[in-house]
């Protein structure tokens, strides 16, 4: 199987095929092609289709064993090469070195994680109610999965729905973002250099709006696992209702951050600096809306505004950049609106300028909107930038009330040093994910992740939760 050297390809059963060759162009310096990647056709994903059905009659009954080593293999080949995957990764996306390595990493783990889950998978015997009957649950894989990702986290995402896909035996047609191909090529070349079987995982690159119908409709297609905007997620979870397919879809945030009046300052300003506006904001659990008692506000928002002036926005690949560029004009035109927007509806805006730097980029400083309220739509909606609003509240109980009044509800947060107010949050906040003193962002490779309400649809991903969406239990009766 030889690599083509000019255009990356799409990989279709052993062949890397061409298509469309597209620029993939760094935000952070326009004049910086990263290559060409080619979009696949209609009959190309229909290829593709067809050798993950093909290649799921073996790999569906191979060893766990096998599956482990290409896993395990595949995992250590991501750390080993975690330097250059994260250049390519802040190249491609944006994102700051650090951030960027470190995302490589998680994926380079998840993978680890999930070799393990391949040789764990397990099922359970019961005694059954009647006399000299033996019941068995199996679990077993649901067949040729279509995995979509967006943008923002390029190989992460993409790893933590191969992994689990693959350790329990199912074929995979994968469809990253339009964005973010180089991360993608990088992740599906390194599995095969690992040593998974032809066609168990295809890849098409290309944008969804063209190739996204045909891949749903396909009925070789038995699962959807999607990452995105809720808009597209919930397009694609009608279609995949109406054909009985097994979707799941992680979508956006509105992610709230409390900050009470006995909160810690330094742990409050942190994890508000960490979870509004490292990775530019561009996090599904981004923190977007501070929710701040009244006794401590006008502290917060002093000691807020500078540390956001103090952020050094620059190229990705600069060591010394806190705040990488936004990841495409789209993203970038979008965020300047959303501070139109703020202005008109009467919020104070600290920072949000353009940035000018030595190589033309996406550059925006981050911003931080003061004399918010809840009913604003800058704080109804997802931004998904370097924006933040304030929300200054009477007390406590308030703050719950405004934290739980969105449509969303993927990750909440609280900084507070009272363990009655910690408790009480962690159980009514209306959230799939909790932090206490920490930002809403990041979290660990084998828990469960997901939200509620707007933010997702269907069963969890990551940690041993992921085996939900991954198998279908079958109940087998012996008499
Ligand atoms: P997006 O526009 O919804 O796109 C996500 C993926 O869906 C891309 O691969 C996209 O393709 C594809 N797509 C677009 N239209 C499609 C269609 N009709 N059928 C099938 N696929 C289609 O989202 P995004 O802008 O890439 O990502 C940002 C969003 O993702 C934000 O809302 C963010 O909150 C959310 N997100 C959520 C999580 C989570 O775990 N909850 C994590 C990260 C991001 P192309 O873009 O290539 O055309």
């Amino acid at each position: 199987m030889r690599q083509r050297e000019a255009v990356h390809c799409n990989l279709i059963g052993d062949q890397w095929v061409g298509g469309a060759p597209t620029p993939n162009v760094n935000p952070s310096d326009w004049a910086d092609e990263i290559g060409l990647y080619a979009h696949a056709d209609a009959s190309q994903l229909g290829a593709a289709v067809a050798a993950a059905r093909a290649a799921f009659e073996t790999w569906s009954v191979s060893s766990p064993q096998t599956r482990f080593d290409v896993l395990d293999r595949a995992g250590t080949l991501i750390l080993e090469r975690r330097d250059t995957l994260g250049q390519l990764l802040a190249r491609e996306e944006g994102k700051i070195l650090a951030e960027a390595t470190a995302e490589v990493v998680r994926a380079g783990m998840v993978l680890k994680f999930f070799a393990g889950e391949a040789v764990r998978m397990a099922g359970d015997r019961m005694d059954s109610v009647r006399q000299g009957v033996d019941v068995e649950v199996t679990r077993e894989p649901v067949g040729v999965i279509a995995i979509i990702t967006p943008w923002n986290f390029p190989i992460a995402i993409p790893a933590w729905k191969l992994g689990p896909a693959l350790a329990f035996g199912n074929t995979v047609v994968f469809k990253p973002a339009e964005l973010t191909p180089g991360c993608a090529h990088a992740l599906v070349s390194i599995l095969r250099e690992a040593g998974l079987p032809t066609g168990v995982v295809n890849l098409v690159m290309g944008r969804g709006s063209v190739l996204g119908d045909a891949l749903l409709d396909s009925p070789d297609i038995d699962g959807v696992s999607f990452t995105g905007s809720v808009p597209t997620g919930r397009r694609i979870a009608a279609r995949c209702a109406q054909a009985t397919k097994r979707v799941q879809c992680e979508m956006g945030g509105k992610n709230p951050m409390v900050v009470l009046d006995d909160a810690d300052m330094n742990v409050a300003i942190a994890a508000c600096i960490n979870g509004a506006f490292f990775s530019t904001g561009q996090r599904c659990t981004a923190s977007s809306r501070l929710i701040v008692t009244k006794g401590v506000h006008e502290r917060f928002i002093k000691a807020m505004s500078e540390r956001v002036a103090s952020l050094k926005v620059g190229s990705a690949l600069d060591p010394a950049t806190e705040i990488g560029p936004v990841v495409d004009q789209k993203q970038f035109e979008s965020n300047l609106d959303y501070l139109d927007l703020a202005h008109n509806e009467g919020a104070k805006i600290v920072g949000g300028q353009k940035v000018k730097q030595a190589t033309e980029g996406w550059f925006l400083s981050p911003a931080l909107l003061l004399d918010t309220t809840p009913s604003m739509r800058v704080n109804r909606e997802e931004i998904f930038g370097p924006i933040a609003s304030v929300i200054r509240v009477a007390d406590y109980e308030e703050a719950v009330a405004v934290a739980n009044d969105t449509e969303f509800g993927l990750s909440a947060g609280i900084c507070t040093t009272s363990l009655r107010h910690a408790r009480d949050f962690k159980r009514r906040a209306r959230a799939g994910m909790v932090m206490v003193n920490l930002p809403t962002a990041g979290v660990d490779y084998h828990a469960p992740f997901g939200g509620r309400r707007a933010s997702s649809f269907g069963p969890r991903e990551q940690g041993s939760y992921a085996r939900e969406f991954y198998t279908i239990v079958k109940t087998c009766y012996t008499g």
